[in-house]
């Protein structure tokens, strides 16, 4: 029932309006439970949920509203576990000197906007200044248009680290980083940052175990915490509730962050055999991110377009993820779906499929690496990740049937959040 307030004065009353369902007709329903798709279905949503799926096209009665996916494939909204709402891949490296927080929050908004409209419904963003966590709240509160946002505000670094926001700048502009800019050294700063973040109002905990391929810094692999100040981190953040995503390239610092107890490794590249069969032991998933490491190497062999100390990191860094998620994929690893879009250009985020695909996944698989199983992981697999009765209604469909054509989950045709149609 859909509640009508008319508010005259100082006087208010609320009485039920009519009972407006949304019938949905499917032609391919890939339901995100079971592994095989299912024709002639239907979908019925009452306000944001889900309330009815069944066989069959069922007939609009009354004030009901007809969405017509006869020709489509209809899934539930795909989840991205690792995104950078904030930025986005630019050769103009003097924007984060130029920009205010008002600038980044323009900007984010718009990426966020063209998240969603490419069939993400949710996201986890893994690190920005802050405004990715009042993004979040201004979509909750319906006046930004974009994906539910699962944030980690600032990430967490050691000094030097991938993420200290100072490194590269002369010392004139070197601020003094510390836990508010997260940049922490030894366990009990550790601690200290995984409650300032909470304060802060995140959802998660990021940290950045080895060095990365964009920082102003000569090694993308190095470890970059040892395993008592990640274990600080994973600690703390359990009595919040939070889960922890470890940024590693380096075999090392992948160990360490596995023994330490992070749910998720990001990117993984250099992961050895000692390290696949460790994440096997620890349950730990790897967000592979297949598309930064495509979109760094064509990058850095545009002249000028990265800082000459990332251009070698990038080349050597960014082709090797494929045939690491193959291997990690093969020897029984978890997978979840990540892109590290804002490395990439927004939107693009369904080319993953098809590299995930390309490296050996079947396509149902890597659909529900990127629905139920997200949902699994953040514990909102009761609300979200699937298409069923009682659950929130996030349903995206693609022209053509992506078990058949992966490259199809491109073009996303028709996207709903929370019941609300977004594009049709
Ligand atoms: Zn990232």
């Amino acid at each position: 029932m859909q509640k009508l307030l008319l508010t005259f004065g100082a006087l208010s009353i609320g009485f039920a309006s009519f009972a407006q369902r949304t019938i949905i007709h499917c032609g391919t329903l890939i339901d995100g439970v079971k592994n095989t798709e299912m024709s002639e279905m239907s979908i019925v949503v009452e306000g944001r949920k889900i309330t009815g799926v069944q066989k069959g096209y069922l007939a609009p009665s009354g004030t009901d509203k007809l969405v017509d996916l006869k020709s489509k494939t209809v899934m539930p909204g795909f989840t991205d576990m690792h995104v950078h709402l904030e930025n986005e891949t630019s050769k103009d490296q003097t924007k984060r000197f130029q920009q205010n927080q008002a600038d980044v929050a323009y900007d984010a908004a718009k990426y966020a906007k063209t998240t969603l409209l490419a069939g993400f419904t949710s996201v986890r963003d893994l690190g920005g200044t802050g405004v990715n966590i009042a993004l979040r709240n201004a979509i909750n509160r319906g006046v930004a248009i974009g994906p539910r946002i699962y944030t980690s505000g600032k990430t967490i670094a050691t000094t030097g680290g991938h993420g200290d926001p100072s490194n590269g700048l002369s010392e004139r502009l070197s601020l003094d980083p510390n836990y508010l800019t997260g940049v922490v050294n030894g366990p009990d700063e550790c601690r200290h940052a995984v409650r300032q973040r909470y304060k802060d109002g995140v959802d998660c905990i990021k940290i950045t175990a080895t060095g990365g391929v964009l920082s102003i810094a000569k090694s993308g692999k190095a470890p970059q915490f040892t395993e008592e100040e990640i274990r600080a981190v994973v600690e703390t953040a359990k009595d919040y509730g939070y889960i922890v995503a470890a940024h590693a390239h380096g075999a090392e610092g992948i160990k360490r962050a596995t023994r330490a107890g992070v749910t998720t490794i990001e990117h993984g590249t250099f992961l050895d055999d000692e390290g696949i069969e460790l994440m096997k032991k620890y349950g730990t998933y790897l967000v592979a991110t297949i598309l930064a490491g495509k979109t760094v190497a064509d990058s850095a062999k545009v002249p000028g377009y990265y800082h000459p100390l990332v251009v070698p990191k990038a080349l050597e860094t960014g082709p090797i993820i494929q045939a690491t998620f193959a291997k990690a994929y093969k020897a029984g690893v978890k997978i979840v779906f990540g892109t590290d879009s804002g490395v990439s250009v927004h939107g693009y985020n369904a080319y993953e499929f098809q590299y995930m695909t390309e490296a050996g996944m079947p396509a149902m698989e890597a659909i529900k690496s990127a629905t139920i199983v997200p949902a699994q992981i953040m514990g909102t697999d009761k609300e979200l990740g699937t298409i069923e009765n009682g659950k929130l209604a996030d349903i995206i469909a693609s022209e053509a049937n992506p078990l058949q054509d992966i490259k199809t989950l491109r073009k996303i045709t028709f996207v709903m959040k929370d019941g609300v149609i977004y594009k049709q």
